[in-house]
């Protein structure tokens, strides 16, 4: 049986970033990354792809180009894990040992969860960025006016920001194409607020009471019926009281079903997929065994340990952390992990911890971004360096470039070559 010191599985941003700083920090350790895919995709500026303003052959790399040297790159997925043998076996059966593991595949997407998603997705008025932006892009041209539904599922989604992101790139895109008239846009979410952290949600309340943008919190869809142009929400009624339908001046054509379902009718429909993580992370006993975050990879919030198996490491989407799931939140999770298994190799043990850092680069409008950046709790956690020259909380033609040109740049050429 082959055995590395430090198996890596998934080289996507949290596997490669990792690789490239064991291979830095900790270059005597022999490191071996499961990959399958040929291609490394830059996802953060698929919302911009959505929004035609970014080209999707730009956010596509090959995966050769960033596995860091000295690591060998081995194309095979993962179907299970042993943690009691220190062990990991492909879905071709090849068994493979390790002294230390880290976790990052990243997260699936689950059409069953919203039953009609998939064959929604057949028909020409229903896209996601999650799935295919450059359909995202089509849907916006083809509008042609009336009720634009943006939502998201219950379950937790990488990048929370991103299904509001692209809702407000359309309708700044439909007034400048004089459709906004006809149009009615709709932010439909299961959550009560717009976001999590107070000092955002304030500019973000501003905006879409400024721009007519029709806000349905405690919507959670549970279907559509793509023949009919329906998606249906359970409506929370004890959260919001039984004022759901009132809009001044405006008309959706809602029909209330029984005591708490809503069916709205759209002419087009943007949404997040129903997301968890990976079969063969559920299927391990290394997820979460009850609860909110049952099947999610545990791993201690602020060490990234597994509780049990403390050679075990998670980072990324597939880990069970009260934040945001995004590739900014990998930037400051990565360096712990390293950090840990470097005492742990010097048989000491380190005080750095993960504090919950997360970032989300809100586009409010084409040429218009907050950058929101937070951390456990919700409290808000802004670069000093940022904030010294521009308000984050504020909409900014800066934050936009920094999203549009310096955060790809960085992400190729620093992240991912384990430079920051
Ligand atoms: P991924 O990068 O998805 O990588 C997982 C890798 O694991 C994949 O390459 C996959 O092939 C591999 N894998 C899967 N299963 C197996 C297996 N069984 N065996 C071996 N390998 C396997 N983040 C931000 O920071 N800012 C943003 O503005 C932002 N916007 C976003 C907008 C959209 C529309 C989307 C979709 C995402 C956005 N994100 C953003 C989120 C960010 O892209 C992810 O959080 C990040 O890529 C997660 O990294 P990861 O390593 O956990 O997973």
């Amino acid at each position: 049986m082959n055995t590395f010191d430090v198996l890596i599985v998934g080289g996507g941003t949290g596997g490669i970033m990792t690789a490239a700083q064991i291979r830095r920090k900790l270059p005597n350790l022999s490191v071996a990354v499961f990959e399958p895919s040929e291609d490394h995709w830059y996802q953060p500026a698929w919302t911009l792809v959505g929004a035609g303003t970014f080209s999707m052959a730009a956010t596509k790399r090959k995966t050769a180009n960033y596995m860091p040297k000295g690591a060998t790159w081995i194309k095979e997925r993962i179907g299970s894990l042993h943690p009691e043998h220190n062990q990991v076996t492909t879905e071709g059966g090849t068994a493979y040992g390790y002294r230390y593991l880290i976790l990052s595949p990243g997260l699936i997407y689950d059409m069953s969860l919203l039953p009609g998603l998939a064959e929604a997705l057949e028909t020409p008025e229903v896209c996601s960025n999650y799935i295919d932006p450059e359909k995202t892009w089509e849907v916006l041209k083809n509008f042609k006016g009336g009720n634009a539904v943006f939502t998201q599922p219950t379950t937790p989604i990488k990048c929370g920001g991103a299904p509001q992101k692209i809702m407000y790139l359309a309708e700044h895109y439909f007034r400048k194409h004089e459709v906004r008239e006809k149009t009615n846009v709709v932010f439909a979410a299961p959550g009560g607020v717009i976001f999590g952290v107070k000092e955002f949600a304030k500019t973000l309340n501003h905006i879409i009471a400024s721009r007519s943008i029709i806000f349905k919190p405690f919507y959670a869809p549970i279907r559509i019926d793509s023949a009919a142009k329906t998606i249906t929400f359970r409506y929370n009624t004890a959260m919001a009281g039984n004022d759901c339908l009132a809009q001044k001046n405006v008309t959706l054509h809602e029909e209330v079903l029984g005591d708490t379902e809503i069916v709205m009718p759209y002419d087009m429909l943007h949404l997040a997929p129903p997301q968890t993580a990976p079969k063969f992370i559920q299927e391990s006993p290394l997820a979460v065994a009850e609860g909110a975050n049952k099947g999610w990879l545990e791993v201690d919030i602020h060490t990234l340990n597994h509780p049990t198996f403390l050679n075990v490491y998670g980072i990324g989407d597939s880990a069970a952390l009260p934040t945001a799931k995004t590739g900014a939140a990998i930037r400051k999770q990565a360096p712990v992990v390293v950090e840990h298994i470097r005492a742990a190799e010097a048989h000491t043990t380190s005080p750095l911890r993960y504090e919950g850092y997360s970032s989300c680069p809100l586009v409010t409008g084409y040429g218009k971004m907050l950058l929101a950046e937070f951390k456990y709790d919700n409290v808000r956690d802004s670069d000093p360096l940022i904030s010294t020259f521009v308000d984050t909380t504020k909409e900014s033609w800066l934050m936009w470039i920094l999203k549009k040109y310096g955060l790809p740049y960085l992400y190729w050429n620093q992240m991912l070559r384990g430079k920051m």
